[in-house]
């Protein structure tokens, strides 16, 4: 008798706080507000799947062999990236016209080479030390026997999804829609063979860490996995309420207003034994505390292997999901105030 009073004085307490906590977590979802609806779309619309795929097409190309780090076709793919900002009058934040943070050959494994991430930035008007990281990783596997990895999803689909959104994000800025907060576009190296790139940029940040605001990793999202091979539309996200339930309830919401993707979370299960939280660079910016989102289509039969070549990419897929991810970039931009994080709830 006594046990069972005690028990449900304890589940009367608990149920309190949850109470409490859980109308919190309400309160965060239903404080969103999508702004510039119309603005946002006309931008996002920018985003085409023909030039997603004339990129891709040379990113993956013969020319670059594999992209492996520190080789000459990786540097080859950077020079590509890197031209294509001048082309598009997108400067760098390290100095104007110096695209590259080079990583030493002793910070990386003995038998790589130098190599380097590609940096680009649209400025915040309000907030301009405030930053936004989107990233993609644009090194891949290189060649094996002569036969080229040309890493078409991996990641020529996340690097061309860079290229595409920054563009969209400078003909907004031509037109007098700056974001509040910067915007980095970080293309990352020797992400295959460690998350290398990664690491250096966050022992030698651009921008001061704790007002980096996020970070949208992207990493495969130009394919479908064989479990959504009958309803393609979709994406993985995973790791956005880690750190910030507000981005996980940021990245819905824009979601639900524009796309209506379905949004599959198998993989932000944290018992889930592939744990692909940690396995892309996005993993080392929510080491610093940075909520983080990462964007993933999943693993497919041509994952890691010749065969991912960019002719098997779905580029209507493809652009619906940059789009989504501009769309949420640019309200993390824009948005009030910076995101809430759990420990402060
Ligand atoms: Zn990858």
């Amino acid at each position: 008798m006594k046990g069972l009073f005690i028990a449900s004085a304890l589940a009367l307490v608990g149920s309190c706080a949850n109470t409490r906590y859980s109308t919190k977590i309400e309160n965060i979802k239903n404080n969103i507000q999508l702004s510039d609806s119309t603005t946002v779309m006309r931008y996002a619309q920018t985003i085409t799947s023909s030039e997603l795929k004339t990129h891709l097409y040379a990113f993956a190309s013969e020319d670059f062999q594999g992209r492996k780090t520190g080789e000459l076709g990786q540097k080859k793919a950077s020079d590509f990236i890197k031209n294509f900002y001048i082309s598009q009058g997108i400067t760098s934040p390290i100095n104007d016209s110096l695209y590259f943070q080079t990583i030493p050959k002793n910070f990386l494994p003995n038998n790589i080479n130098a190599s380097e991430n590609v940096l680009a930035f649209i400025k915040g008007s309000e907030n301009p030390e405030e930053v936004l990281i989107i990233s993609a990783h644009l090194d891949h596997l290189g060649l094996e026997n002569d036969e080229i990895f040309k890493g078409a999803d991996d990641n020529g689909s996340g690097t061309t999804a860079l290229m595409e959104m920054a563009q969209a994000f400078k003909m907004a800025e031509k037109d007098g829609f700056s974001p509040k907060r910067s915007i980095l576009f970080l293309h990352l190296t020797g992400e295959e063979i460690g998350l290398y790139g990664c690491e250096y940029y966050i022992a030698n940040p651009i921008f001061d860490l704790k007002k980096t605001i996020a970070n949208l990793n992207i990493d495969m999202i130009g394919r479908v996995d064989n479990k959504h091979k009958n309803n393609p539309d979709y994406l993985y996200v995973i790791g956005a309420d880690r750190i910030s339930k507000e981005l996980h309830f940021i990245s819905e919401k824009v979601n639900e207003a524009y796309f209506n993707i379905n949004l599959d979370y198998t993989y932000n299960n944290e018992e889930d034994p592939n744990k692909f939280y940690f396995r892309s660079d996005h993993y080392k910016f929510a080491l610093k505390d940075i909520p983080v989102i990462f964007y993933f289509n999943g693993e497919h039969e041509d994952y890691h292997k010749v065969s991912d070549t960019p002719d098997k990419i779905d580029y209507d897929l493809l652009t619906r999901r940059t789009q989504l991810i501009f769309a949420t970039a640019w309200h993390l931009a824009n948005q009030e105030n910076p995101l809430i994080r759990n420990e402060n709830i």
